[in-house]
């Protein structure tokens, strides 16, 4: 079916009144526009009328697929009561079954604030940690991505980060951005991840100043990377040990990994979590969730978290609606894309080996990337600067004009969605995208 837009058209007049995409990074993307149309379980359409099995799910939220019609029923039905969005003041009953949600599946949720995006999810956990501990610093890490703003987007990481803790702004970083306060990272430090030793050596040299410890428990910006056996552990103790709020950013592994988030599969409890994409299953929300001391601050008014749209009825209804659709049958959808998911980096790995391409596949559940290395395993982001990442972006465009949309830096994410079909078709595209580098 093709669309009424031509693309060339709306290239065109994009250019005049669009600066790029709507979510951009320092690296050009390098692919032709697309407009994507229509979205149906694992399929995209653009507007040249071309079909796709979506593996990029929204950037991540679209954890069931597009269109799965018990949220669809649900959003409509929260239209129909023309309650969209209240003040964040008021309060609706949703609210409280959504934090109850949270309360029974994340096992650090003694209560739960929500947001709009991950990235201000993350500013407030911050915030919350520095009341709580009347420090400054907070640590995050190389590697990891914790939204857009000045003080955690990019920076590079010194060659001694235990003299030398605060990264700086260098030409060559991929989240570097003109426009920074260059104030912005005197209030962090940022050191080099899965690397217990590191952290501890910098909290016996700065003791006192460090408020909180932000990680993603499972390093998927930088590569879909675990963390090592003992490490989240490791991190928790020092934490405990040196008086620093310990948060785990679960943007993208709350309720994909698992309904408790990475904090479940682990066993590691942090003080604080942020939550945003798959909550909702592609309606803008995000959460605050952490223990009672810590975010009873709000209650009391000692931290300001405000919010025109936090906890809009909408959003709430969407988030409510995801929870109960993978809480069903005690996680059949998990088990489903664990299946699919089996399928597809078996075959990945199937067609690699024949056609002799080095390669790594790694990852954790609904997510995993297909790198172009000969590493069995990668524990950092540094491990992974030696893989080919021209070949990873020529397979990517090369999946794209097969039909498969992979993210950009060569993710895959998977959707509960995906039928038997969407995977053959995909492995076939695969096998011709590999040929074609
Ligand atoms: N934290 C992590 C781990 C993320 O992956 C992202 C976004 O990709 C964010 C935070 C920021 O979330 P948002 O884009 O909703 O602001």
């Amino acid at each position: 079916m093709r669309d009424q837009f031509s693309t060339e058209e709306l290239v065109a007049r994009a250019k005049k009144v669009l600066p790029g995409p709507q979510s951009n990074l320092r690296v050009p993307i390098n692919i032709r526009p697309m407009f994507i149309v229509r979205g149906a379980g694992a399929r995209l359409w653009d507007t040249d009328g071309k079909e796709y099995v979506d593996f990029m799910i929204a950037a991540g939220p679209g954890i069931l697929g597009h269109g799965h019609p018990e949220h669809v029923a649900a959003l409509h039905q929260q239209l129909d009561q023309l309650l969209y969005s209240v003040s964040g003041a008021t309060q609706t009953p949703m609210e409280v079954e959504l934090a109850e949600k949270f309360q029974r599946h994340v096992p650090c949720a003694e209560r739960t604030r929500f947001a709009l995006s991950g990235t201000e999810a993350v500013q407030l956990a911050i915030r919350l940690a520095r009341a709580y501990t009347g420090r400054r610093i907070f640590i995050r890490f190389e590697g990891h991505y914790n939204g857009w703003l000045d003080n955690v987007l990019g920076g590079v990481v010194h060659e001694d980060p235990v003299t030398n803790p605060h990264p700086y702004e260098g030409e060559g970083d991929p989240l570097g951005t003109a426009g920074r306060d260059p104030a912005a990272f005197e209030q962090c430090f940022r050191l080099p991840w899965n690397d217990a030793e590191v952290l501890e050596k910098v909290l016996e040299r700065y003791p006192e100043q460090v408020a909180l410890i932000h990680m993603e428990p499972i390093n998927v910006n930088g590569g879909c990377i675990l963390p090592r056996p003992g490490y989240l552990e490791r991190v928790r103790e020092l934490s405990s040990r040196f008086g620093v709020v310990l948060s785990f950013d679960e943007v993208i592994t709350g309720f994909r990994v698992a309904l408790g988030g990475a904090q479940e599969v682990y066993g590691v409890k942090p003080d604080l979590a942020t939550y945003g994409k798959a909550l909702a299953a592609g309606v803008p929300i995000a959460a605050v969730a952490g223990k009672a001391a810590i975010m009873d601050q709000l209650l009391e008014g000692k931290v300001v978290g405000a919010g025109t749209f936090n906890g809009y009825p909408l959003g709430i209804r969407a988030a409510l609606t995801t929870v109960s659709i993978l809480e069903k049958e005690d996680g059949a959808i998990y088990r489903r894309v664990d299946e699919i998911q089996k399928r597809l980096m078996e075959g990945l790995h199937e067609i690699g080996t024949r056609r002799g391409i080095h390669h790594l596949i790694q990852g954790c559940r609904g997510v995993f990337l297909f790198h172009f290395t000969d590493l069995e395993k990668a524990w950092s982001v540094r491990d992974l600067t030696k893989a080919n990442h021209q070949l990873q972006h020529r397979f990517r465009v090369n999946l794209a004009q097969e039909g498969v949309l992979i993210m950009w830096g060569g993710r895959w994410y998977v959707s509960a969605a995906l039928t038997d079909q969407d995977i053959e078709r995909t492995l076939e595209a695969a096998d011709r995208a590999l040929a074609r580098l």
